[in-house]
């Protein structure tokens, strides 16, 4: 695929160079080939969007390169009602498309929408908080951050501007934990929903070890939760998580009844915390003796499926890695949080091993985590692997914020790439977007670049770019985010 693509390019760029040339700005053009003008299609409903796109296709950790990665350096993706209708080389599938209106990204590099497999909306504001490690961060900061959110007006506020800040940073789908309270659910759904964005969330269920006014209990989180899966659940783009916060904070009580709504509704998710720090897998052992280990707590609940997905898993055993793989369980690699919290290094290379495989999704984390952004969490998760001898290659990155997401999140027949029929979320990046960038990746467009240099200028956004590199977001096609405002 890379010969071929790189040779189409070759192609190209001789006869389209006016199109690939700088300066990067983007333009809404109707396009119109007079050859074809008389049979093309045309409808209100369809528009295309031509730039350099980037995708997966395969999971790189387990196939090649060539197998795994798609680069279109000057491509056209057609859209009919939000859905992908059409994708490939420009040269090759413009001429069908003629009258259909044109947003023109040319010198911008385009993946699929990031998505982050875990994060809490209401510590938005408690983001880089000073000094403690998990159980004392907790404790200290993020429970009385989230009493606040038993008031709707507040909850609506905070998720208005999270959501915000999720698709300026390119994110476009995210796992979330909201509170304990059911309104900070109802909130967060709302927004998520006037914005299109397809969210997963859920209420935390906590009814123990946690301070009085944060607590639920076993039977109110059951009720409350049943009642937000039958109003939240597959509403629009919307999906349900049932979310306990971690075993330290639920009663086996609980976690049964976690259990049972899975059990009554086995399409919806599962998302808690799992092995995430030294103290916290000691405390687990004390509260439930009789566990063999942490994910058996879980598992003894019934909450290990397929949906399943566990934040962290740093200190997993070799028996909980296998159960988990067995089980086609996700884990979600947060490593911002992870070093900010100095709870440990994550074992990718373990989890993508082809012994015991695990589905492993980019999670940010915040507040734990300190950064929105999924390039910034790559450049920390390509870091935690150099700590471990491992390496971590810009398209591996790429398939963990993309296609790997959509996998953990068991949604990749919806998203994670610009297949046919696929939702067309996507963030325009630009390779060139500040001083620094210009300078490292010697201005050079993506349109008129290989696949090994789009490795690295790609790598070069990983580690050096956030926000700032987000030229755009769409959302289901629309426009949702523009950093020219
Ligand atoms: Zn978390």
């Amino acid at each position: 695929m890379f010969r071929k693509l790189t040779r189409r390019f070759f192609f190209k760029s001789t006869l389209a160079i006016s199109a690939l040339a700088p300066p990067l700005t983007s333009t809404t053009q109707t396009y119109k080939s007079p050859a074809m003008a008389k049979t093309s299609p045309s409808s209100e409903s369809i528009k295309a969007f031509r730039g350099s796109f980037l995708d997966c296709v395969a999971d790189p950790f387990y196939v090649s390169q060539a197998e795994s990665i798609r680069f279109i350096p000057d491509g056209l993706l057609v859209l009919k009602d939000g859905k992908v209708e059409a994708f490939g080389d420009f040269s090759t599938i413009s001429g069908k498309y003629s009258g259909v209106p044109i947003t023109d990204y040319s010198g911008f590099l385009i993946t699929p929408g990031f998505i982050d497999t875990h994060i809490h909306y209401p510590q938005t504001e408690m983001i880089a908080a000073y000094g403690e490690q998990l159980l004392d961060w907790l404790n200290k900061y993020t429970f009385p951050t989230e009493r606040q959110f038993q008031d709707k007006s507040y909850a609506q506020r905070i998720a208005s501007f999270f959501l915000d800040e999720l698709v300026k940073n390119g994110t476009t789908t995210a796992l979330v934990f909201a509170a304990v309270f059911p309104e900070s659910v109802d909130a967060f759904f709302e927004e998520a929903e006037r914005r299109n964005l397809r969210m997963i969330a859920g209420k935390v269920m906590m009814n123990r070890n946690a301070p009085e006014y944060l607590l639920d209990t076993a039977k109110s989180s059951y009720e409350d939760s049943k009642r937000l899966i039958k109003k939240w659940h597959k509403k629009g783009r919307l999906l349900y998580a049932v979310t306990p916060r971690f075993a330290i904070t639920s009663t086996d009580e609980q976690l049964q009844l976690a259990g049972k709504l899975l059990q009554e509704f086995p399409d919806v998710y599962m998302h808690t915390h799992l092995s995430e720090n030294k103290d916290e897998v000691a405390f687990v052992k004390k509260l439930f003796p009789d566990s063999q280990d942490y994910l058996a707590v879980y598992e003894k609940a019934g909450l290990a499926g397929s949906r399943s997905i566990f934040a962290h898993g740093i200190y997993l055993s070799d028996s909980e890695f296998e159960r988990l793989s067995k089980a086609n369980c996700a884990c979600a690699f947060c490593p911002t949080s992870n070093l900010f919290l100095g709870s440990g290094l994550f074992n990718l290379a373990k989890a993508k091993s082809t012994t015991t495989p695990v589905k492993v999704g980019l999670g940010t984390d915040v507040g734990g985590g300190t950064s929105f952004s999924l390039l910034q969490t790559a450049n920390e998760a390509y870091k935690v692997a150099q700590l471990q001898r491992q390496k971590l290659s810009s398209f591996k990155a790429l398939f963990l914020a993309t296609l790997g997401g959509a996998k953990a999140l068991s949604l990749e027949d919806k998203i994670g790439n610009f297949d046919v029929g696929k939702e067309a979320d996507f963030v325009v990046l630009n390779p060139l977007a500040t001083p620094l960038l210009k300078l490292r990746n010697k201005e050079l467009s993506p349109a008129k670049s290989t696949l090994e240099q789009v490795s690295d200028q790609l790598f070069a956004l990983f580690i050096l770019g956030d926000s700032q590199v987000v030229h755009a977001t769409h959302v289901m096609g629309t426009l949702a985010y523009t950093k020219n405002g």
